[in-house]
């Protein structure tokens, strides 16, 4: 045995990726052919268990490296490409990740790719495309159908299709050679590599003020090594003529810039802002693109074609040859953190990128986290502050209606009423918050208390009267008819209680007839381009009200709007979630941050039954930073996250008692392992115990020091993994967000 390994062939061996909920990379055998070809970074197609998979190669391992022998070696089926399609930094990037995050690395390698070569389509795919020469060649085309129908579907792309597109939608290749034939079409080869250019201006930058020249100077100075900044500056301070104007200074200089907006953010004006400035190709990435379209867009940042990137959380992990700066704008959003899956927070996986890169990274907010409030007191991300709104306008005043006292019509006190007649009367624009969608969160039966509860979740139903009347279950989905009558006592006193943004509605066109009342909310605005058609309305400058959820919060300039109301803030003062009041805190004065863009001041009206509230009073009568500064004292004291670090545990399956069992077992065997050195607090049910029919538990693990934390998570996570039962559902959360 042991002088055979010198006569013994060379095994060529690759370390893979491979998309499957493993912790582990797997080793395949190559030829010396495909061992000199294959790059670290490349995809592979192999054999899995039974299936084939789209790997990527981690590694090329040496000929002297032990071989494991537990495993027999299995022979990849090809190589799917000739160089990498992850750079190093990316490699590094989710490499890093999946360790923190504790989740596996082929699942988050495949997510960073776009889906098209994550199906192991071939990477040039779109490299070829077709566009129309001749504009007015219908005539010519008469005798053959199949170039009529080409030339109809080119006609619609004025910058040129791919020709994988023109052939998934029924175009042949030999019909589009036939038209290039006549002079009619051309095809292009788009270059995989793009030399750097410096970026023009297409349009003069605003005088920024003292506090954005600092700000603004500040990042330009440190454009060659890792600085993170926080951008805390009033709602319309002018935050975004700060990034514009840093990302200038490293666009001259042929670099790239990645912009993150949360989900909600990326609207077409939001994105036209910064094409209205650059001469520059702009590639976006979001949730609503097709695959091609975001392969396209991915491939346009990775070859250095697109200067600008802006994108939702994932858009984190394309690649970016000369990325110079990263911005991350709106860091309170809570989009920024996956809910499900590999649960990541795009802030810190984006301060991880632009350490890797010796970039600076600006997080911007008129709300910022407490989180990063703290960074900034620990000094590791630097504060930049403008407190005044740029352009003049005057921050909103702030009223509270305390509602116990108030006259109210149709759950509208009456001063408010008065106020919206006001503004109406003056020709401006009102705009009405209320974090709930649909008619009433309640149906209650008047004669004996039946309530329509969700029969798989320990929630109510909420009623819906469009497009049909029925009963819509907000948390697992599920839709039932109303019941004629009540279906415990039978009577027909069954009463909607409470209000969502559809009864709103209806109110408001009782209390305000003849005015023009648009409603945005997931209900109304689900048609592509009905926001667009609102959003133009808006910027008409003619009075309405506008009534909407969350939607309406973020990011908008609505420069004639004057006056704000929330209807109900007190869901969110009384959830058991620690994180729930700065949630609200924040939601209050981003909503607020709506009134009195423009020339005329604004005022805020806040609808509660609390108005004695310290959290409240904080808010309204100093500002966020004071209510800030609060919350994170009492964190310090209840030693609450950002104080400690947490990683938590989620565990869900068909009966509590199991999940508490199990849960109970595995804290002991943690507490073996790491003694005092971290706070186990549960098992404990979930706040909403019971949903889609299954039970929830958790426990939260916290301690002041994260690398010994993460430590006996990681070791402990395997073992719960090993021993868990396969009915069960368990997820690990790493600096977990919310208590659900
Ligand atoms: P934020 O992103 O902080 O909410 P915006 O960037 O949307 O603020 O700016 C609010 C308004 O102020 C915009 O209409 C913007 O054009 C204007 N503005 C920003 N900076 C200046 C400046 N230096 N001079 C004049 N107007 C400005
Ligand atoms: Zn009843
Ligand atoms: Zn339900």
């Amino acid at each position: 045995m042991s002088n055979t390994t010198e006569l013994s062939p060379a095994i060529y061996r690759i370390r893979v990726a491979v998309p499957v909920h493993l912790y582990d990379c797997f080793d395949y055998q190559v030829s010396a052919e495909q061992y000199a070809q294959a790059a670290v970074g490349a995809r592979v197609s192999v054999s899995f268990g039974r299936q084939n998979l789209v790997g990527l190669i981690t590694e090329k391992l040496p000929l002297d490296a032990p071989l494991d022998s537990r495993f027999k070696l299995k022979a990849i089926t090809e190589l799917l490409d000739d160089h990498a399609i992850l750079d190093e930094q990316i490699l590094n990037l989710v490499k890093w990740s999946a360790s923190y995050y504790q989740f596996p690395i082929g699942e988050v390698m495949h997510s960073a790719i776009p889906t098209l070569l994550r199906q192991g389509k071939p990477y040039n795919l779109l490299a070829l495309t077709w566009k129309i020469i001749d504009q007015k060649a219908e005539d010519k085309l008469k005798r053959s159908l199949k170039q009529q129908d080409a030339y109809k579907i080119l006609k619609l792309h004025p910058h040129g299709t791919a020709e994988t597109i023109l052939n998934w939608s029924g175009v042949e290749t030999a019909t589009l050679k036939a038209l290039e034939k006549k002079d009619i079409i051309h095809c292009e080869l788009e270059p995989q590599n793009f030399s750097p250019e410096p970026v023009q201006l297409a349009q003069m930058p605003l005088t920024a003020n003292d506090e954005q020249k600092v700000a603004i100077q500040s990042i330009v100075k440190s454009l060659k090594k890792y600085q993170a900044f926080l951008l805390d500056g009033l709602t319309g301070s002018g935050k975004t003529e700060v990034y514009l104007q840093a990302m200038y200074e490293v666009l001259k200089q042929g670099k790239q810039v990645l912009v993150l907006v949360p989900e909600i953010g990326l609207t077409p004006q939001t994105v036209s802002r910064f094409q209205s400035r650059f001469h520059c190709n702009i590639a976006l990435l979001h949730s609503g693109l097709n695959d091609s379209k975001r392969l396209q867009a991915w491939q346009h940042a990775q070859t250095g074609k697109a200067s600008i990137i802006i994108g939702t959380r994932s858009a984190l992990f394309t690649p970016m040859p000369n990325l110079g700066l990263i911005i991350l704008d709106e860091e309170h959003d809570l989009s920024f953190k996956q809910h499900e899956g590999f649960r990541y927070h795009a802030r810190d996986v984006a301060m991880y990128r632009a350490h890797l890169q010796k970039c600076p990274i600006v997080l911007g907010s008129a709300t910022p986290s407490i989180d990063s409030f703290h960074l900034a007191q620990l000094g590791k991300l630097s504060r930049l502050e403008l407190n005044h709104r740029a352009g003049g306008a005057i921050m909103p005043k702030m009223h509270l209606i305390d509602l116990k006292i108030a006259k109210k019509q149709h759950g509208i006190s009456e001063t408010l009423i008065k106020e919206i007649q006001d503004r109406l009367d003056k020709k401006e624009q009102v705009l009405i918050f209320l974090n709930r969608r649909g008619y009433a969160p309640v149906l209650i039966c008047e004669s004996c208390a039946w309530q329509a509860n969700c029969p798989h979740c320990d929630a109510h139903f909420t009623l819906h009267k469009k497009p049909y009347e029925h009963l819509h279950c907000h948390h697992c989905g599920t839709i039932n008819r109303l019941p004629d009558a009540c279906p415990q006592c039978n009577q027909s006193t069954l009463k909607p209680i409470g209000m969502g943004t559809a009864k709103v509605e209806e109110s408001l066109n009782e209390l305000f007839p003849n005015q023009n009342i648009v409603r945005v909310d997931r209900d109304s605005t689900s048609r592509v381009g009905s926001w667009q058609k609102i959003y133009d309305q808006i910027h008409k400058s003619e009075p309405m009200i506008l009534l909407g959820t969350q939607m309406l919060a973020k990011g908008h300039h609505f420069p004639y709007v004057t006056l704000v109301a929330i209807l109900d803030i007190d869901s969110g003062l009384l959830s058991v979630d620690f994180r729930a009041t700065e949630r609200t805190a924040q939601l209050i004065i981003q909503v607020a941050g709506r009134a009195g863009r423009g020339e005329k001041k604004g005022e805020v009206f806040l609808q509660t039954l609390r108005p004695d509230h310290p959290l409240l009073n904080t808010l309204i009568t100093k500002d966020y930073r004071a209510f800030a500064k609060e919350t994170l004292h009492d964190r310090e004291i209840a030693l609450l996250p950002p104080c400690r670090y947490a990683v938590m545990l989620r565990c869900e399956s068909k009966s509590q008692e199991d999940n508490q069992k199990f849960l109970n077992e595995m804290t002991q065997l943690l507490r073996q392992h790491s003694g005092d050195l971290i706070d186990i607090w549960g098992p404990i049910p979930a706040p909403m115990e019971r949903k889609a029919g299954r039970f929830q538990a958790h426990v939260v693990l916290l301690s002041t020091e994260r690398a010994k934390l993460h430590f006996y998570v990681r070791e402990w996570w395997q073992q719960v993994l090993f021993y868990k039962p396969s009915s069960m559902k368990l997820t690990i959360d790493v600096d977990p967000q919310e208590l659900s």
